[in-house]
């Protein structure tokens, strides 16, 4: 099924308004198992119309949004009822919504806003709980006179009116017209510390041979997702393979992210965690203070960057500095141990190591981090990392790689050599 998208704003094209609605889009399609195949922004005002007819022509659904509005350069709506010689119809119910609307809010309807009634005939109100202006659906038999096979939707540009339209209105219509609809699966597989290429690498050829797997790669926050979509069977057989490969470095099957799989692991066993971090800054426990419910599981953070910090506040002793350097496995492991002995935590994580682009040695490169976990059921573990690159990147595949460490522990895995 071609689907395109056509997202009109000039505030999309001036780059003042980031354009949410494709990338939305483009998800909730992927989860059904169909890739938009091209979009498209216009500016407000007439070059809709031609973006529409383009469209149109080349693909089975439009999905518009934007220029739905009461204002002279909204002309969505008339563009399209124009493309396929509809007449304009006042739709009583729309009004009757419009005039509820307004009453709400101490207003009356004006003239300009009465424009949002108008529905060319043929097409179909999709309803706006939200807002102010309907979405409207034609169906492609009204495009038939062109030569068109397209289903188009108008859909509204402000997000929260357009995310409630698409799941109620638009999905359940894709669905239906979706070959397998109904028992498509979609899975996806969330990847940790393995590149996209080196999955690509281990499991391309055999899920290729998969019959009717529809099989795409994310790279997220430090991760990879491996999507799988297409028949019951294809997903399961497909999934096995990347299990076989990667099993202990398959963080969720549900989409959720490393930060909040450790607090639901540390939730269900009733645990703590602490952070000491140098080089992340605070990352890690800024990312798993992102997780609503975190307060269970999460007390004590340190950001300790000077050498004095970490003696003062997680009691890591002077001659481990002079004697093997800040950037050290003797460091990580005494910096955890003391963010543990302080918090009284159950586990706690740490990180030293040189962000750059300054501070590397020819033995301890820019990029070079250690990461200490130590718990207080267990030996403490170190591991040397290297992510040479920009600190920003740094930061967060330092802290993917120490949240990792952290989730190894708790589902009863040993450290990535
Ligand atoms: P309105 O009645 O508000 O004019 P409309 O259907 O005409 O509704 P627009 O004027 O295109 O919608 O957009 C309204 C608001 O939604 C603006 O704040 C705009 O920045 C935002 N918006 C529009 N398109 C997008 C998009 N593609 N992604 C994110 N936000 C968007
Ligand atoms: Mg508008």
């Amino acid at each position: 099924m071609r689907v395109e998208l056509v997202n009109t704003g000039t505030e999309l094209l001036l780059g003042d308004t980031v354009n949410t609605n494709a990338a939305w889009i483009g998800q909730r399609l992927a989860a059904l198992g169909i890739q938009v195949t091209r979009q498209t922004i216009v500016p407000d005002g007439a070059v809709i119309r031609v973006a529409i007819a383009e469209a149109a022509q080349r693909s089975d659904v439009v999905l518009v949004s934007g220029g739905l509005g009461p204002t002279n350069d909204d002309l969505t709506r008339e563009s399209t009822a124009e493309l396929l010689s509809l007449p304009m119809e006042l739709n009583e119910g729309v009004m009757e919504h419009l005039t509820a609307y307004f009453a709400k809010r101490n207003k009356i309807v004006n003239d300009a806003t009465k424009r949002q009634a108008m529905v060319p005939k043929g097409a179909s109100v999709m309803p706006n709980p939200f807002g102010t202006a309907p979405g409207l659906y034609f169906p492609a038999s009204l495009g038939e006179p062109l030569g068109w096979n397209a289903h188009i939707f108008l859909l509204p540009g402000p997000p929260r009116e357009l995310k409630p339209m698409i799941e109620n209105e638009v999905e359940p219509r894709l669905r239906e017209w979706l070959p397998d609809g109904a028992s498509r699966r979609v899975l996806y597989l969330k990847v940790t510390g393995i590149g996209e290429s080196d999955i690509v690498e281990a499991v391309e050829k055999q899920l290729e041979a998969v019959p009717g797997l529809d099989l795409g790669y994310c790279i997220r926050k430090g991760d990879v997702d491996v999507r799988l979509a297409g028949s019951q069977s294809a997903v399961d057989a497909a999934a096995d393979i990347v299990r076989g490969a990667f099993g202990d470095c398959i963080v969720s099957e549900d989409r959720r992210i490393i930060e909040e799989v450790i607090v639901q692991l540390l939730t269900d066993r009733g645990e703590w965690m602490a952070t000491a971090e140098s080089c992340t800054g605070g990352t890690i426990a800024s990312r798993i203070t992102d997780v609503s419910g975190s307060s269970r599981v999460f007390g004590h953070g340190w950001v300790t960057y000077a050498n004095e910090a970490k003696q003062q506040h997680l009691g890591v002793p002077a001659e481990l500095f002079e004697k093997h350097g800040a950037v050290s496995e003797e460091v990580a492991r005494a910096m955890a141990e003391g963010a543990l002995r302080a918090s009284g935590a159950d586990h706690a994580l740490s990180v030293t190591g040189i962000a750059g682009p300054t501070g590397g040695t020819p033995d301890k490169p820019v990029g070079t981090v250690w990461i200490g976990l130590a718990s207080k059921a267990g030996e403490t573990w170190a591991v040397k990392r290297f992510y040479p690159g920009m600190r920003d990147r740094f930061k967060l595949l330092t802290s993917q790689a120490a949240l990792d460490l952290l989730r190894r522990r708790l589902c009863g895995l040993t450290p990535r050599s």
